[in-house]
């Protein structure tokens, strides 16, 4: 992104001005008027009235007129035609003042202090890496001797192993898969794709020509496996390998016993960094019958691409991420697609959910200086912090199906965006109108797609309870059977059984999952107390509803991890240990936050919650928070050894 800040010379016709025109129709205008002011210098372009004043659903040029648009992209070109004859100067890094100022411009208000150092890290204005932790000074002995077992090669797998390959720290990923990619390696259903907008669902540090805003699966999956071999990790990577258990020895080493392709044997670990992530252990429902179908049957997970589905009769169980996904394109070859929903999802319209990036949209990003920057900060933003209030519960709030006058706005146009998409079919729409509040459980991201697949003849939505599975098919509780030749589970995933199968035991002996029972905790979502340098990525109370993305967290988590084992090396310790009493006052905190969001009322019920009703998995402040809380360890929160 922005390559020509360094200097290229244009020698393209895509820079022809009229090349130019045609690249600039497509420009997203409140990230062009930012990269103006780096191509101008002249600031006055932020100053005066035309700015964006809504960041949210609806309109992606935030609210900027026609007229104010067309006068932008004439600047634009007069600007670009200049930069292009001067031959492509390298640009001045732009004064921090005024790179806060278009920060402000950008999100359409004026944000306090706090955000200034967050926004800009994650702007990387000046291209730094805020996210990696200089080990420098430390001596490289010191380093090289402590070796730490990553488990998994997935997308915080492959950021650690980066990271400490970066730091020079000895590493060994554990990884149970036959390739690296993670969930994106593992889930190959038609149809699967990203859900967050890419250009926030990649590494900070390596930024993507994505081929469109949300790309699909393959292209996921090529970009972390050109990650691994971009950054060198690979040689560490021990594939078709699992951790079967490891326990913590009385000198701050752990023993790793893992099993791979040539059998059992115990790797010695100074720390261990779990990267399995919440969502990798397919769940099928707990259906009477289920394993009683007599044709093929398989999780979404678990993809069996050898059943080709043409023509056939298709039941599919869930109306998840998964599900509603896979739907709309099992059903353009399927016979008869009949979806049993229990609960219909929260959907937020995305126009450009299965668009490509066009050719001009693609030349911005990659030649305007500063222009990929400012788009993947809006991206950021935009799905970011922006939509949090609107999910928060008001404790004066007496309605059921919202939790606050926002979250009843926010209601009010999801449930105009269905009734656009199916209002015509009065059955189908009280079908598709959820009865919790909206961000209660994910909110799916749609651009007509999904409803337009349920409006099919060949598709049906049933909401008669589930009875039983038998051998050929699905009956109901009002006594219907359904028929079908292939059955499909899109039920999720045993999210609360965190780690799930590895065994941890720690200082005194005790199995992690065994302490935890249905209520896993930990302080930071990072450290678990009685569990020294076991360190967990995507681990308890961080997963995201409705802010931010998933790498997001892992990058903060990893900078984190980071920190720690510089802290141990730089003072030449064996472990550290959390404090119980921090981590409890930590937990006290997350479950009064989580008390007050969409997701942890009393009336929804998902696999965010444990069976107490306790919200296990979830994240409940700002991005803010998190990334002020991880900036790096504050070591009266350990004990050490
Ligand atoms: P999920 O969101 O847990 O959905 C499971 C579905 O199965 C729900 O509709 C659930 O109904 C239904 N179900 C479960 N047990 C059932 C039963 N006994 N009877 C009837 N219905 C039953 O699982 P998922 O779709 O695999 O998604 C899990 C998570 O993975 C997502 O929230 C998201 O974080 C992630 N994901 C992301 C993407 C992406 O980025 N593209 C794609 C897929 C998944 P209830 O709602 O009533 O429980």
């Amino acid at each position: 992104m922005g390559k020509a800040a360094a200097g290229r010379a244009p020698n393209h016709e895509s820079w022809a001005d009229d090349a130019l025109t045609a690249a600039l129709a497509e420009a997203h205008i409140p990230s062009l008027v930012n990269a103006l002011v780096h191509l101008t210098g002249d600031a006055a372009l932020i100053r005066g009235d035309i700015r964006p004043t809504s960041t949210m659903f609806g309109d992606p040029q935030g609210g900027i007129g026609a007229a104010d648009q067309a006068a932008i992209r004439q600047r634009a070109l007069a600007a670009l035609r200049e930069y292009r004859d001067a031959g492509c100067p390298p640009l001045p890094p732009p004064a921090p003042e005024l790179v806060k100022e278009m920060v402000d411009f950008i999100v359409g208000a004026q944000l306090d202090d706090g955000y200034g150092e967050f926004l800009m890290s994650e702007l990387k204005v000046f291209d730094e890496d805020p996210y990696r932790v200089s080990f420098g000074h430390l001596p490289s002995e010191a380093r090289a001797k402590f070796h730490v077992v990553v488990v998994g090669a997935g997308m915080s797998g492959i950021l650690t192993a980066i990271r400490l390959s970066q730091a020079g720290i000895g590493y060994t990923v554990i990884e149970k898969n036959a390739d690296v990619g993670g969930t994106w390696f593992e889930n190959r259903y038609p149809g699967c794709r990203v859900d967050s907008p890419n250009h926030t669902y990649s590494y900070s540090f390596a930024p993507n020509d994505w081929p469109q805003h949300f790309s699909p699966q393959n292209v996921l999956l090529d970009y972390f496996d050109r990650i691994a071999t971009e950054f060198g990790i690979r040689a560490n990577i021990r594939l078709r390998t699992e951790v079967i258990e490891a326990r913590y020895a009385a000198d701050g080493a752990w023993q790793v016993r893992v099993r791979g392709p040539h059998g059992e044997e115990t790797v010695t670990a100074n720390a261990i960094v779990s990267a399995v992530g919440q969502l990798n252990r397919p769940k099928l429902p707990n259906i009477e019958g289920v394993g009683s179908f007599a044709g093929p049957a398989f999780h979404t997970a678990q993809w069996q691409a050898e059943h080709d589905l043409t023509n056939k009769r298709v039941a599919v169980i869930g109306t998840g991420a998964s599900a509603f996904q896979t739907v709309p394109e099992i059903a353009q070859a399927a016979e008869r697609v009949t979806v049993f929903q229990r609960t219909p999802p929260w959907v937020a319209p995305r126009a450009e959910y299965h668009d490509a990036i066009t050719s001009g949209k693609h030349w911005l990003l990659n030649n305007v200086p500063f222009y990929g920057k400012w788009f993947r900060f809006w991206m950021f933003w935009t799905t970011g912090e922006g939509l949090l209030g609107m999910v928060k519960r008001d404790p004066a709030w007496n309605e059921e199906r919202s939790v606050s006058a926002a979250n009843d706005q926010l209601r009010a146009m999801l449930t105009a965006n269905v009734e656009q998409m199916v209002g015509d079919d009065a059955e189908l729409l009280a079908k598709c109108v959820p009865q919790y509040p909206p961000a209660g459980k994910r909110m799916l991201v749609d651009n007509g797609h999904w409803f337009r697949a349920l409006k099919r003849d060949n598709v049906e939505l049933v909401t008669d309870p589930i009875a039983r599975i038998n051998r050929s098919g699905v009956e109901t509780r009002s006594g219907r059977q359904v028929d079908a030749d292939v059955l499909i589970y899109g039920t999720g995933f045993y999210a609360s059984r965190l780690l799930f199968p590895m065994q941890l035991y720690g200082k005194d002996g005790v199995e992690l999952r065994e302490r935890w029972g249905v209520d896993p905790r930990a302080y930071l979502g990072v450290v678990m107390p009685g569990y020294p340098n076991l360190f967990c990525c995507y681990g308890p109370n961080t997963n995201i509803v409705v802010n931010g993305s998933i790498i997001f967290f892992s990058e903060c988590e990893v900078r984190y991890i980071m920190g720690c084992l510089k802290l141990l090396i730089e003072r030449g310790l064996a472990a550290m240990d959390c404090r119980a009493e921090v981590h409890d006052t930590y937990n006290e905190k997350i479950d009064a936050g989580n008390q007050n969001m969409a997701w942890g009322s009393p009336n929804v019920h998902s696999w965010y919650k444990n069976e107490h009703g306790r919200v296990t998995q979830n994240w409940p402040f700002t991005l803010l928070e998190f990334w002020n809380q991880t900036k790096s360890p504050d070591p009266e929160d350990y004990t050490f050894a």
